[in-house]
């Protein structure tokens, strides 16, 4: 079986982002790219698969040349082999997942784990856009996973509980965490990836279906206040949290 595992190449979440004088992207400038970390319970979930039932695991990644760096985590970790959907102009998720949903149809692959979102835009909606193009089942958010010939069951994580859910092979999975413990890539594996195929694919978008209009930094927050520094402070504090926190 082919399984594909989509992986998005995001800044890392302990950098601090500034934004560009063009108000609509990020200054790149110092900042250091990461394999999104949702995506690597995707590739766990898929390397677990193929050890079950066997197949091939393939990696894509829609960006720019940068993004190679992250296809090599992926094939470090254990896939197979990867395909670097190259673009460089600014696109929208519906140009992500259509250039993703092209190669899945072009590959033929009837299973495709993703993360449940990227932390870069967290739009979370990459994989239910990619399903709907491919017309596959999809199950997002999903803790627990398991593969029987043609059936699915998933567990998703929903409002206080789990979700179980049965569906059908083709089908888009998106992962939480929780979902397994993504493996380290070894040091054997490192030295694998170097050997290993990464293909290249040009994507020619198709217009934005959304304009990013502009970015903006989050609001300073209040600086804290000191009510008072004994036990004679609390009545005060408990009608400010009450009063003005509205926190009970
Ligand atoms: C107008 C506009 C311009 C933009 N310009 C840029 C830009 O110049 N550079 C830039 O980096 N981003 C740009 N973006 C954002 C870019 O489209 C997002 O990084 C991308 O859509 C993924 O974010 P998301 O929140 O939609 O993904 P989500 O829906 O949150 O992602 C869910 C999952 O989908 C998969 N996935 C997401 N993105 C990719 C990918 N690129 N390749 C493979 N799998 C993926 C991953 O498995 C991920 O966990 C732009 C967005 C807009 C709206």
């Amino acid at each position: 079986m082919k399984i594909v595992v989509c992986v998005s190449h995001v800044p890392d979440t302990a950098t601090k982002i500034k934004i560009a004088s063009d108000l609509k992207s990020i200054e790149q400038n110092g900042v250091s790219f990461i394999l999104n970390p949702y995506d690597e319970f995707a590739i766990e979930e898929a390397l677990k698969t193929k050890e079950k039932v066997g197949g091939e695991v393939i990696v894509l990644s829609v960006g720019s040349d940068s993004n190679k760096e992250t296809i090599r985590k992926a094939l470090a970790m254990g896939v197979d082999e990867g395909v670097h959907i190259k673009c460089d102009a600014q696109i929208d998720s519906f140009n992500v997942a259509k250039a993703l949903s092209d190669e899945i149809k072009n590959l033929g692959a009837e299973l495709v784990f993703m993360g449940k979102q990227s932390v870069d835009y967290d739009n979370g909606i990459v994989g239910s856009l990619t399903a709907a193009m491919l017309d596959y089942s999809i199950a997002t958010v999903c803790v627990a996973f398991e593969l029987n010939d043609n059936s699915i069951t998933v567990e998703r994580e929903i409002e206080g509980g789990r979700e179980v859910v049965h569906m059908t092979l083709p089908a888009v999975i998106t992962t939480q965490k929780g979902l397994n413990e993504p493996r380290y890539a070894s040091l054997k594996g490192i030295m694998a990836a170097k050997k290993k195929t990464i293909s290249e694919k040009v994507y020619s978008p198709i217009p934005n279906q959304v304009d990013l209009v502009e970015m903006k930094n989050p609001q300073p927050k209040n600086p804290g206040r000191i009510i008072g520094t004994d036990a004679s402070a609390v009545p005060e504090l408990v009608k400010l949290l009450k009063e003005e926190a509205k926190v009970f």
